[in-house]
Formats: C-alpha cells, structure tokens, sequence
C-alpha cells in the first residue's frame, strides 16, 4: 500500500531535468513475463532511451582508431573525463603505434599515471603497440578476432573499438551496461561475455553500438550502481527493478549526475557535427561520472 503511494506521488511531481517526466511507474508483474513480452518491452527501453539521449556517444576522446584503442585502455577503473584529459598529452607525444612502441616505459607511466595503475597500462600500451607494428603494420586491425590478440586488450575493449572506429556492430558489456541489464530483466547473467550474447538475441545488429552508449548514458547519470534515481527515471514504467533505488522524486532528483558544467557529455573535444543537446537549467548540476566507470579493462 505505501509502496503504491509512493508511485504515484513519484509520477506527480514535476521534472525539470533533461529528462520526460516519469509517467506511472511499473507495476511489479504478478506472473513470469513470456520472452516475446520481455523483448518487446527492452526494444521499447531502447527507443525510449534514444529520445532521452540522442546524443548518446562514446564519451572518450579520439580522432583515429589508434587513439581510441589506447583510451580505451587506460579507460579502466577510471573516468573517461580524467582520460580525455590525459590523452592530449600522450598522444601529442606518441600519435603512432611505432612511436609508443619506442617510449621510454618511465616517461610513459608519468603521464599515465593520473588514470591509476599506471604499470599495468602502461605494459599494455607498450605491448599492444610493439604487436600493431609488428604484426599489423602499424595499423589498428577492424576483426575481433585480431583486436583480441593484443596485450591488454579484451573483447569489451576491442567491441568499444570496431563499433566507434569502424562501424562495426558491437554490445559493449561494461559494468553500467551488466548492471542495467539485468536490472531491466533483459538477463540474469553475470558473466560480461553471457550477457552481451543474451542481449545480441533480443535486439538487430543495427541497434547494438547505440543501444550501448544509451545504456551507458543512462548508467551513469541516473540508474546508478549504489543508488538508482528510480523516483527521476523516465522509464521506470518499463522497468522490474522499480523502487531498487530512491522512489522519493524531490530526493531522487538529487541523485541525478547530468553534463559536466552543463556541457553536453563529457568529451572535451566533441566530434565534429556532435549535435549535443545542452542540459537543461538546473538538471542536477555539474556531478562528474562515478570513478571506475570506464571502459576498459586492466590487463
Ligand atoms: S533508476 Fe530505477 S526505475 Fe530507472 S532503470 Fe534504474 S532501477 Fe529501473
């Protein structure tokens, strides 16, 4: 009973955020949901979240698919914010495979080193990149099967890489997508590998890359690891995991964590033609990304 109260005193109260208000939240399903309901209630997620982000966009800084390769490496455990602004840097130094093969492992680190464990990545970088000039002729490669050979680099890191450098379809399981995944009942698995093939059977091919920046987006600035803004989400109505988080809407809008500095996304150097949309007056504030939020993985 105070659980539906809850609901509906969430579904009254004005939104200001960047975001639809809600509308009536979901109710619990009194009986199993068939498959057929449940993909047809995750393809409506997604076009609900591609309204909300339609500027949904890998959020790490890169102007070719090397630089996206070596972020996306030291993405992990770490923002994208502090590596967009450490790669200026690095790749000002090193802007090719050959370059990097050849840095000097201490002078590398130095300037890793904001993006934690430094030692490891900087391993990475230097293996991955002695392989592309070894191997592949100082070019990053556009197959799985190859990306996944080099040091450092797993199959999240090479699917973030073959959808955003080569416009190949990819599911990016981090831990943003894992966690809504499974919070949105698409899956139950906590294997990264198991659920990005439990995801690939419910959506086409076209849809994979943006399907997971929208996840992504969502993720990190509402339906969040420890405290999930469910009193602020837009898509509570199709969500199971209603009411896992604050259902207070004035207290869950708090929670919110909307564009830096009411800048669209995150990225210092936005693409070109990038048709961000400005945050809205007062849409939550200037919070950064959660740490550890990255994409990549430590070797
Ligand atoms: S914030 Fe709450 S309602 Fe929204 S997707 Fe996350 S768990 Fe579901």
């Amino acid at each position: 009973m105070a659980e539906s109260k809850a609901r509906k005193t969430a579904t009254k109260a004005p939104v200001k955020a960047a975001v639809k208000p809600a509308a009536k939240p979901a109710k619990r399903p009194r009986k199993p949901e068939s498959h057929l309901a449940m993909v047809r209630r995750a393809r409506k997620i997604n076009r609900e979240l591609a309204e909300l982000y339609p500027y949904a966009h890998p959020e790490l800084d890169f102007e070719n698919p090397f630089e996206l390769l070596v972020a996306t490496v030291l993405s992990a455990q770490t923002t994208d914010l502090r590596v967009n602004q450490t790669t200026p840097v690095l790749f000002a130094k090193y802007p090719t495979p050959e370059d990097m093969a050849a840095a000097v492992p201490e002078e590398l680190e130095e300037i890793i080193r904001p993006t934690g464990f430094f030692r490891a990545k900087a391993r990475s970088l230097l293996g991955l990149s002695a392989a592309l000039r070894d191997r592949f002729g100082g070019e990053v490669p556009g197959r799985l099967e190859d990306l996944v050979t080099l040091p450092g680099v797993g199959r999240k890191t090479a699917n973030v890489v073959l959808g955003n450098a080569f416009g190949v379809p990819g599911i990016t399981v981090d831990t943003h997508f894992g966690r809504l995944a499974r919070r949105f009942g698409w899956t139950a698995e906590e294997d990264p590998e198991k659920v990005e093939a439990a995801v690939a059977e419910i959506f086409p091919k076209s849809e994979w890359t943006m399907l997971s920046h929208r996840v992504v987006f969502h993720g990190r600035r509402v339906c969040h690891s420890r405290k999930p803004a469910c009193g602020a989400c837009p898509i509570a109505p199709l969500c199971p995991s209603y009411g896992e988080g604050e259902t207070d809407p004035e207290k869950a809008r708090k929670l919110l964590k909307y564009e830096l500095g009411g800048q669209p996304g995150q990225r210092l150097r936005p693409p070109a033609g990038y048709p961000g949309l400005p945050a809205a007056p007062g849409a939550g504030g200037a919070a950064g990304p959660g740490a550890g939020d990255g994409q990549g993985e430590v070797a």
